[in-house]
């Protein structure tokens, strides 16, 4: 019991889902006049199906074929009608899709009984006429047009000469019927110009016969297929393709699926495209347009196809076909013919291209680096060969003067009561004098490698600097058999405005060096003045130093004012010196402005020539130099002596005892603050570096305690550019940098103390 009522249950449930299924996908009938494989009934139906696969919805087809091109006699077609509507009798349908008029013949005449109220959508119907539906509704589609009179035109254009036109087809199809009705229709319009000759239902042996007598100025218009030899209709294609083997008379038609078979070409009709618009209607039906609001589509839009090889056959000129026309079979060109070839090769010899380019690019890259890495490292050697040349020979240097100052020493240590001490001493102070010139030097030279040479601008007299140096030269000149002679232009101003000191720097070593290279004969100073414009006080002051030494070898010329390598380009000499000094002097002229060069000759002489930019200044406004005739005088002082060196502090000590002052001597920075607790001094002398506590911050201490009104004066061997600012910031009142000299340390003791006494 409960089985029965379980299988009712699902009965009615599957006959629920088959209905809804009915409902929602519809059902089209699609009926063709001819059978399938006529390229014409295979193209629509192409049209159809790929429009409904393309609207995303679920549809359905069912497909009848009248199959009246190979039976068109009247009792086959009322046979096959009979069978279709056995056919689709009693099935539900949606909508109906009909090809060609005799599919449309047949709908027409069954509609009330088969297809009542089931929209129609009909396409390749001939010269549709709204009358042939009878007053029938519910039917819409697209009308077949072919252009005959644009096709003939298009021949005509290729082939101006022509005077006869031949039209092979049938009388039978409504097909046949219209094309022959729009050929007389046309007929009028080419009198005296065209004959034309219809050739209808003639036997296919016979007619082959009769193309064959056909010239090829004639035209032969193909309006339907044909039969074959054995009587069968043919396809479109195979009709053209025997008509074409049996004459030379170029072959137009007007559907496209004859294009390639033998046709010149034409404006054709498009089979899909007539299937596409039929389908697209069915589907604004379905969706619920009605039949009436879609009207008959009345011109599809044909398109001039020509074939290539046909067109070449008969030597016919492209440029005479209609703008627009596309042509088929256009042979490719090599390029088009082998397309995936070339793009492979292309891409391989690209690709090798690449490779080789990138390789290439590489190994110079490479190269490159290489080179420049070799480069690199050679400068950098030759920087470190002329570094270990430069402190060999500072080296050297310095320990030359050590040697007599350390020697000295110990002869008048081992002779004190000896007559020859003063001479010792004197000698070593000398010594230490070249030494300190040696020091100063480096440290210039250090200074203008590091761009911060300070340029001072005072009024001096310019001749008395000379005067001054020529005096002093001439003093060491006494034992060698050379003279110094000073010459001065006449013009000269006694006073420029510049930097004395620094000009005077670069004098002394440009003398000194002649002095040194030159051991007989003479060596003259000669400045002139040359005023830039009348007007203004600018001018140049040119220097020219000449001398009759040894001279510079041609070779060594260029790199005499180069730094560091420059000594080391001159092993064999017997000279002494730094080997910076020109580089520092031509440093020193370029900062001023100026300029320096030289010339020479090995074995006769050097000339240095160099040029100053100076401002004349009157007399008046020479600076007043600080007062030559000895140490000011102070009164007695206590001074505190700070200096952890136990030689310099016996130095200090005993120059300050000297010069009447009380000295109290301490160690170090705490031994200064102790002494400081107890004591008091007018003025303490630093020094930075020592043990237990530093100068620096025994001054802070001091400073604390006693603000500024106890002078402290900073003594340092830390001589180096911007160090006096550091230690002034610091605290310090004054600045002394080591050696230190007696005349230096009264003026300073006397500044500082000076300014404290009221
Ligand atoms: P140095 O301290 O060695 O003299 P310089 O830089 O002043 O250093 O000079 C560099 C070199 O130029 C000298 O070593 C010397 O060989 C050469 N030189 C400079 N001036 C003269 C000169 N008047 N006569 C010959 N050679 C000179």
């Amino acid at each position: 019991m409960w089985n029965k009522a379980l299988s009712l249950l699902t009965v009615l449930l599957g006959l629920s889902v088959l209905c809804a299924q009915a409902q929602t996908v519809p059902n089209i009938l699609v009926i063709h006049s001819y059978n399938p494989g006529l390229s014409w009934t295979d193209d629509i139906h192409q049209g159809i199906i790929e429009t409904f696969s393309a609207s995303g919805k679920p549809w359905s087809i069912s497909t009848e074929y009248l199959d009246a091109k190979r039976y068109p006699h009247e009792h086959i077609l009322r046979m096959q009608s009979e069978l279709i509507a056995t056919h689709v009798r009693d099935h539900a349908v949606s909508a109906v899709i009909v090809s060609d008029d005799a599919a449309f013949d047949f709908v027409l005449q069954h509609r009330d009984e088969l297809f009542e109220n089931v929209p129609i959508i009909f396409c390749g119907v001939n010269n549709f006429q709204p009358e042939m539906l009878g007053g029938a509704e519910g039917i819409t589609g697209v009308s077949e047009m072919i252009s005959v009179r644009e096709t003939l035109d298009a021949a005509l254009a290729l082939q101006p000469d022509t005077r006869n036109v031949v039209i092979i087809g049938g009388s039978i199809s409504s097909t046949d019927r219209s094309n022959r009705s729009k050929f007389l229709r046309l007929m009028p319009s080419y009198a005296g110009r065209l004959r034309f000759h219809f050739w209808q239902d003639i036997p296919t042996p016979v007619l082959l016969e009769k193309v064959e007598t056909l010239s090829p100025k004639t035209l032969i218009f193909l309006a339907n297929a044909i039969a074959g030899l054995d009587g069968r209709m043919l396809d479109f294609g195979p009709s053209v393709a025997l008509v074409k083997a049996n004459t030379q008379s170029p072959i137009y038609g007007f559907w496209d699926f004859f294009l390639g078979h033998g046709i010149v070409g034409g404006k054709l009709v498009n089979g899909a495209e007539h299937g596409r618009i039929a389908a697209r209607m069915a589907l604004q039906i379905l969706d619920g347009t009605a039949p009436a609001d879609l009207p008959v589509v009345r011109e599809v839009a044909n398109r001039y196809l020509f074939d290539h090889r046909e067109l070449t056959r008969f030597n016919l000129d492209e440029k005479a076909l209609p703008e627009g026309s596309v042509i088929v079979h256009r042979p490719q060109s090599v390029f088009e013919a082998n397309k995936r070839l070339f793009l492979i090769f292309g891409s391989v010899v690209i690709t090798l291209l690449v490779i080789i380019i990138s390789l290439t690019l590489v190994m110079h890259i490479r190269k490159q680096t290489l080179l420049e890495l070799q480069s690199a490292r050679r400068k950098a050697e030759e920087a470190n060969e002329a570094k270990s040349l430069f402190l060999a020979h500072m080296s050297h240097e310095i320990r030359t003067p050590l040697t007599g100052i350390m020697g000295l020493a110990e002869l008048a240590l081992g002779n004190p009561g000896s007559p020859n001490v003063q001479e010792y001493l004197t000698l070593i102070r000398q010594s230490g004098q070249n030494l300190l010139h040696i020091i100063n030097d480096i440290l210039d030279f250090s200074k203008v490698e590091a761009g911060k040479i300070e340029l001072q601008n005072t009024s001096f007299d310019v001749q008395n600097m000379l005067e001054v140096a020529i005096a002093f030269f001439n003093t060491g000149l006494k034992e060698k058999d050379v003279t110094l002679s000073l010459v001065l232009a006449q013009e000269l101003p006694r006073t420029v405005l510049g930097d004395e000191n620094r000009i005077r720097q670069i004098f002394f070593n440009l003398v000194g060096n002649a002095v040194k290279f030159t051991e007989k004969g003479k060596i003259e100073l000669r400045l002139s003045g040359l005023t830039c414009e009348d007007d203004s006080p600018r001018m140049m002051l040119d220097f020219e130093i000449s001398d009759t030494g040894c001279g510079i070898p041609a070779d060594k010329l260029h790199s005499i004012f180069e730094r560091f390598t420059q000594a080391a380009h001159f092993p064999t000499r017997t000279y002494q010196g730094t080997g910076l000094g020109l580089a520092i002097v031509k440093q020193l002229i370029e900062a001023m402005g100026g300029s320096i060069r030289v010339q020479s000759t090995e074995g006769t002489g050097t000339t240095f020539f160099f040029s100053i930019p100076v401002e004349r200044t009157l007399p008046e406004e020479a600076a007043q130099g600080p007062a030559q005739d000895g140490e000011p005088r102070i009164h007695e002082l206590s001074v505190l002596v700070t200096e952890d060196n136990p030689i310099n502090r016996l130095f200090l000590q005993r120059s300050l005892e000297k010069l009447g002052h009380r000295v109290i001597c301490a160690t170090n920075g705490q031994e200064a603050l102790d002494i400081l607790a107890t004591d008091t001094v007018d003025c303490v002398l630093m020094d930075i570096q020592m043990p237990v506590m530093d100068g620096s911050l025994a001054t802070r201490y001091i400073r604390d305690k006693f603000g500024h009104d106890l002078p402290v004066i900073a003594l340092t061997a830390h001589a180096m550019q911007g160090d006096r600012e550091k230690y002034m910031e610091e605290g310090f009142d004054e600045y002394l940098a080591k050696p230190i000299s007696i005349k230096d340390l009264t003026m300073i003791i006397a500044h500082v103390c000076g300014k404290k006494t009221p």
